[in-house]
């Protein structure tokens, strides 16, 4: 379906929400992703279609996606999505993926972000403030400096623990434990770029975790 551009955001110079309004209502649960498509002329290798987790919670009005554009050498989607005007349309998926949100609402929570994968807790948190609820949820951000920190004030909630990590020496599953006071019986969600998403994994797992205790969603095309 055609999604038309209503309104760009500017987190940081780099760091930017697109919001569109769809052709018609689209479905989804927060935490979801879906592929758009920007067709353009002479598309680079990497093609014309990307994956974007939703950042806006289904409780809103408008389909947000938030990502980080690169400064030295974006790809031609990027260059195309940069330069889209408001009242443009792109093409979008139906909503998929099972980075949600567990039906039990007991469970505590540890989510761990690796920069922009900070998009699917936005739309949950969002999704859990707007429909009254709360989890017992703590947050391990990982950001390259503190102004990188995207979403700040939705994450500052009573039901929130928020660890900003902002430390050069990279965050393993070790620091997150020690953070977190421990992460037996909670359920561990990671999002963020590959490489992170699979060391932390297998961290974990070196620290005991079980596969079912460790939901991952891997943002390829990040270093
Ligand atoms: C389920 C899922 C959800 C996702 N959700 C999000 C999301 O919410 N937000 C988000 O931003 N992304 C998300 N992604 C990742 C997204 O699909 C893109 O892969 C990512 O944004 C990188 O975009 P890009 O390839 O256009 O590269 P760019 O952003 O333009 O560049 C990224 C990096 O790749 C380097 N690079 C440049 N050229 C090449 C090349 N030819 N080959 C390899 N690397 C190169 C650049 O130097 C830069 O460091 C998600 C992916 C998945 C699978």
């Amino acid at each position: 379906m055609n999604i038309t551009l209503v309104r760009v955001f500017h987190h940081t110079p780099q760091i930017v929400s697109y919001s569109f309004t769809p052709e018609r209502p689209i479905r989804y649960i927060a935490g979801q992703f879906v592929e758009i498509i920007i067709q353009h002329n002479d598309p680079d290798k990497r093609g014309v279609k990307r994956w974007f987790t939703l950042s806006s919670s289904p409780t809103e009005k408008y389909l947000t996606i938030t990502t980080k554009l690169s400064v030295i050498s974006p790809s031609s989607f990027k260059k195309n999505l940069m330069h889209l005007n408001i009242g443009d349309s792109v093409e979008c998926s139906e909503a998929m993926g099972d980075f949600v949100l567990p039906k039990s609402d007991n469970i505590p929570l540890i989510f761990v972000a690796g920069g922009i994968g900070i998009t699917p807790y936005r739309s949950m948190i969002k999704w859990l403030v707007d429909s009254g609820q709360s989890r017992n949820i703590q947050i391990v951000y990982s950001a390259h400096s503190t102004a990188e920190l995207t979403f700040k004030d939705l994450l500052n909630q009573p039901f929130i623990e928020l660890y900003p990590y902002t430390e050069k020496e990279k965050l393993t599953a070790v620091k997150i434990d020690a953070l977190c006071s421990g992460i037996k019986d909670k359920q561990i969600y990671i999002a963020g770029p590959e490489p992170m998403a699979d060391a932390l994994s297998k961290g974990f797992k070196d620290l005991g975790s079980s596969r079912h205790q460790i939901v991952t969603d891997y943002f390829p095309g990040y270093k």
